[in-house]
Formats: structure tokens, C-alpha cells, sequence
């Protein structure tokens, strides 16, 4: 049995074929892969300086041809060149509420390598949409359970893994913590990846992994410190004001359940179960929801640092 040929060599192989995105008065044609498509100078040189310096360059003799316009091999991916071109060409492409997370990704590599600012700048926004800087930003992105969904790109497990690869690989630095974050909630989602509905895995490099796995372990530890979001629990008592008859032991009781089955709650929001709204007094109450609220602003202030990354102001977006 012969083992399957690698995939450069199937391209190789493959008949060279003409995409739909093919205009008659085109007047130039881009080869990827196997791939052709003919387009317009002038809307590439418009908006790339690449390809407005390109346009420029004096055609050597014997430049190939394609139906008499010349030919520029791309070496790149021709899924991702399509993308960039419906972007440019398709009014209405992305102005789509959600994008599918390869089409971003075409255009954060192809924007970056061909300086497409504006297409680039338009898929930094949708995945610093979905990962922002700020927690107010982060906490809209919330549903009243407190679960995430993605509204700008398009959801699918193992989603926040692709989001991780990409903005590292790309210098989308600000979109690191908070992603960092929700694959951090289990070791074993940590370890092993999501599957995706393909059948492939979703999984993180080596840098991320370990990112995680530290972030993971210093966020548990430090959720239980005095001035973090679960800090109260050791260091709060009721004041004077307090009517309740069982506030103590409710406090103690949560307490010893965290500490028998910890778990990364540094940014979980304070939600008012029937636990806390039965079994604490209103002033109680109110006094706990005030400091789990100071302890998730100060862990999303220092959030880039338990991942060994720089602080918010230093996490450019830079290319
Ligand atoms: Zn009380």
C-alpha cells in the first residue's frame, strides 16, 4: 500500500484552473496554487502599497502572460486569496455581522504581507471585538449566564484554540489575555484541545500551553488572595450592620467548596444565585458583591501578567 502523496505535490500536480472571480476586462491575473484570478490593477494598487508599487515596476520582455494580462504568482494559500479578493470586490462581504475565522485570518495574512491596511485593520477590529483590552468590553461579551458566544466571527468548537495561533503568530497581542483565559478553565482543555466538527483537534503550541498552564495555576492561586475576586471569602466578616443569622457559616461553607474543588473563577461575575440572595443578609450582600467587583477589575488589570506577557499598555496590535 502506497502511502498518500503530500499535499505540494497533489497542487503540483493539479490542472491550473480559473476561479469565479474572473472579470473579462481584467488587467492582471493572479496565479495561487493552482488557482487564477483575474482582476484590476487599479483596485489592488488602490488599496495595497504592494501591489501600487508593483504596478509601477517596469514589465520585463519576457513576463508571463494570461490572456495577454500579466501574471503574478502568489505564494499563498488560494482559499486565502479568494477571501481577499470577495473582501475587495463584494460590497457586501464584510459588512456580515459574523465572519468564518478562516476568512479573517485570510485577510490578517494577506493585509499584513501586501499591506491591505484597510482589510487588515477591519479583521484586527473583529478579533479585538471578540478578545478585547478592556473588561467593560469583555463583560458585554457575556450572556446573562455568563457564558461566551462569539458574534463577530463565526462560532465552532475549538474556536478560541484558531483565535490563539492566529493573533500570536500575527502580533494581535491585546487579544491574547482574554483568550488565553477561556481556554484556561480546565487543565484537560488545556492539555488535549476541542475537537472541532471535522473531526480535526483544536489544540495550542507549545508557548501558548505552557502560557496557559502557568496562568492557570497562578490565577487559581491568586483568586483566593485578599483584594481578588474571591479574596472576601477569607478575609471578609460581617460588619455592624449586618441582620443576617447566616451569613458566617454560609461564607465558611462556600470557602471550604473551593477549596476542596478549586476552580478559575479570578473573572467569573458576581451573579446573584439563590445561594448568596437566600442565605446572606442584603447589606452582607452588598458589602461581597463590592469586593468581588474590585477583585475582577484588579485580576483583568493584571491579566497579561499571569500569562507572562507584558502589561495592557505594552500589548500592541503592531504588525
Ligand atoms: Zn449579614
Amino acid at each position: 500500500m502506497t502511502s498518500p502523496a503530500p499535499k505540494r505535490q497533489r497542487i503540483e500536480d493539479a490542472p491550473i484552473t480559473r476561479s469565479n472571480i474572473w472579470y473579462d476586462d481584467g488587467s492582471v491575473v493572479l496565479r495561487a496554487e493552482k488557482t487564477e484570478f483575474r482582476v484590476h490593477w487599479g483596485v489592488l494598487a488602490q488599496h495595497s502599497t504592494f501591489f501600487h508599487g508593483l504596478r509601477g515596476l517596469p514589465q520585463p520582455p519576457d513576463q508571463p502572460s494570461v490572456d495577454g494580462c500579466p501574471l503574478v504568482e502568489l505564494q499563498d494559500d488560494a482559499v486565502d486569496v479568494e477571501f481577499l479578493l470577495k473582501a475587495l470586490y463584494t460590497p457586501t462581504f464584510l459588512s456580515q455581522a459574523a465572519l468564518p475565522l478562516v476568512a479573517v485570518g485570510a485577510l490578517i495574512r494577506l493585509g499584513r504581507k501586501y499591506d491591505f491596511r484597510d482589510l487588515l485593520d477591519s479583521a484586527i477590529v473583529r478579533l479585538t471585538f471578540e478578545n478585547p483590552r478592556t473588561l467593560e468590553e469583555y463583560d458585554t461579551l457575556a450572556t446573562s449566564a455568563g457564558a461566551y458566544k462569539p458574534t463577530r466571527i463565526l462560532p465552532y468548537q475549538g474556536l478560541t484554540f484558531d483565535i490563539i495561533s492566529l493573533v500570536r503568530e500575527n502580533g494581535i497581542l491585546s487579544a491574547l489575555p482574554s483568550a488565553y483565559y477561556r481556554v484556561a478553565q480546565t487543565i484537560p482543555l488545556i492539555i488535549d484541545g476541542m475537537q472541532r466538527a471535522d473531526g480535526s483537534v483544536a489544540s495550542l503550541a507549545p508557548v501558548d500551553l505552557r502560557r496557559c498552564l502557568l496562568g492557570r495555576e497562578k490565577l487559581t492561586h491568586v483568586q483566593m488572595q485578599k483584594g481578588y475576586a474571591l479574596g472576601w471569602y477569607r478575609s471578609w466578616c460581617p460588619g455592624n450592620n449586618c441582620t443576617g443569622s447566616h451569613c458566617v457559616t454560609t461564607r465558611d461553607a462556600r470557602l471550604q467548596g473551593y477549596l476542596d474543588r478549586p476552580q478559575l473563577k479570578a473573572l467569573g461575575l458576581f451573579i446573584p444565585t439563590s445561594i448568596i440572595n437566600n442565605r446572606f443578609c442584603d447589606a452582607c450582600k452588598q458589602g461581597i458583591e463590592l469586593l468581588g467587583i474590585a477583585g475582577r477589575t484588579r485580576t483583568w488589570d493584571e491579566l497579561p501578567s499571569f500569562f507572562d506577557l507584558p502589561p495592557w499598555s505594552e500589548l500592541k496590535d503592531g504588525l
